[in-house]
């Protein structure tokens, strides 16, 4: 291995090398593979090829894209076929040996929450899941991909996976953000400028002073969607933050092996004069809170900004997406962001469910009344206990928000938690594609603050306007 100025990216590449082909590929070794209630069709194929789950030890999941957000009663899942998931995935964790964490236990929730909570995913070790948001887990210094039906078969069989090295590239924002600005106003505001096929091939490392500033769950918020700008995977150099959240976590590594843990998770980082691919730089002061106008991630503006008019885009294509999006949206270019109307909110999805998300909302939220519906949605168990117990649910109530079990929920129209026909919804999800969150849905993406505000408002809000009202 070659550790002359290596990226980290590279470091944890080249470690995990078992072979490499004369046409590029490389077969990596696997340390976690997370699964969820979509990994019942991959447990076939092992069934159908009379093969075993080569790994147990290794492959942790847990319920999150059918489970029903109203209850823990299975009971609660109308659809068959999304019962079966749900069901499904502790029949089979319980065949195979692999640890899952079921609809009753309190430990579970969105597998990329559920990962980092429980010090399962952890930095310098490679993590795949059939899911494109495990890019997520490179929040802790991890190289976390996701992967297709058929390969996880072949990681459940083999504990290796064939990939092509993908490139690298550094984002760097630098600088303090403002008041009322968040982690997912940086992602959206990067995916903004370089555009949602903006790092296609590449893997990500998020730096800067801005980046190094986040708390470990705003790092989540920014990894979880380098998938929306084309990234394989994003990740961001261990330090005493990642460190610190990952000290005393079940699966954390304890006494001695902690401290040669840390040791290696300290030689990770980027090592000074390490080439990139590509590098692009922002500035955080220059962030304001962020919305989507569209059905892109990139169609996203400041929310003192107006929608754009689709013929000063700067090409063709992208011409004819804006204006296929803003027929979609049912918006006009030039409206403000802030007189769109509102009719629901979803707090949730694996970018903005855990602590530190429910809590930046109920700071809003508290001692003011939604004029519209609006869900709070935790990303685990734990999440919701811990937020209990700080009384965030009673200041989420009192404002008339609803406070629900945890799971991906409304994040994705395969559950029953929908967003009706026509309708708008702020959401502090990852994607605003066209029925992401229903039929003919629309769907704006935003912060959770911004979430909240826009429930308590019934329009897209500049949640800085309230943070001023105290
Ligand atoms: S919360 Fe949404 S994006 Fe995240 S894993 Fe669930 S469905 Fe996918």
């Amino acid at each position: 291995m070659d550790t002359a100025r290596s990226t980290l990216f590279a470091k944890i590449w080249d470690r995990h090398k078992v072979v490499e082909r004369e046409d590029g590929q490389t077969l990596l070794y696997v340390d976690r593979h997370y699964i969820h209630d979509g990994s019942r069709r991959a447990f076939e194929v092992l069934a159908e090829k009379g093969l075993k789950l080569r790994r147990p030890d290794r492959t942790f999941g847990t319920p999150d894209h059918y489970v029903p957000s109203s209850s823990r009663d299975i009971s609660a899942i109308a659809d068959a076929e999304a019962r079966a998931m749900v069901e499904t995935i502790e029949v089979n964790a319980a065949r195979h040996g692999a640890t899952v964490f079921g609809l009753r236990d309190p430990r579970q929730g969105i597998v990329h929450v559920v990962g980092p909570e429980q010090g399962l995913t952890q930095p310098g070790i490679t993590i795949v899941c059939g899911d494109s948001h495990t890019s997520t887990h490179g929040a802790l210094g991890a190289l976390a991909f996701g992967i297709g039906a058929s390969e996880v078969a072949h990681v459940m069989a083999t504990q290796t996976l064939w990939q092509r090295r993908p490139k690298s590239m550094r984002i760097s924002v630098e600088g303090r953000l403002a008041r009322g600005v968040f982690a997912k106003d940086i992602i959206l505001a990067i995916i903004a400028q370089i555009g949602a096929a903006g790092a296609t091939g590449h893997v990500i490392e998020y730096a800067g002073s801005a980046i190094r500033g986040l708390s470990m769950e705003g790092r989540l918020t920014v990894c979880n969607m380098s998938i929306e700008a084309g990234g394989r995977a994003g990740l961001i150099a261990p330090d005493e933050t990642t460190c610190a959240y990952l000290a005393g976590r079940p699966y954390a590594p304890k006494e001695r092996d902690w401290e040669s843990a840390l040791a290696a998770w300290r030689a990770l980082p980027s090592d000074d004069g390490a080439r990139f691919d590509r590098e692009v730089t922002l500035d955080a002061a220059g962030i304001v809170p962020m919305a989507t106008w569209g059905t892109s991630p990139e169609h996203a503006a400041p929310i003192t900004d107006r929608i754009p008019d689709p013929s000063t885009a700067p090409d063709a294509q992208r011409r004819a997406g804006w204006e296929a999006a803003l027929a979609y949206m049912d918006l006009a270019p030039g409206t403000p962001l802030d007189a769109i109307p509102i009719d629901r909110v979803f707090i949730g999805s694996c970018t903005n469910s855990r602590i530190e998300d429910l809590r930046a909302a109920a700071a809003i939220a508290r001692g003011r009344k939604a004029v519209i519906p609006a869900w709070v949605v935790p990303g685990s168990g734990l999440v919701k206990a811990e937020a209990e117990a700080e009384g965030l649910d009673a200041v989420f109530k009192a404002a008339g928000f609803e406070w629900r079990e945890a799971g991906c929920s409304m994040c994705v129209g395969m559950n029953g938690d929908l967003v009706a026909p026509g309708q708008r919804c702020a959401s502090t999800s990852n994607r605003n594609f066209a029925g992401r969150q229903g039929k003919e849905a629309r769907t704006h993406l935003v912060s959770p603050a911004m979430a909240a505000a826009a429930a308590l408002s019934g329009r897209l809000t500049d949640v800085r306007r309230m943070l001023a009202e105290g």
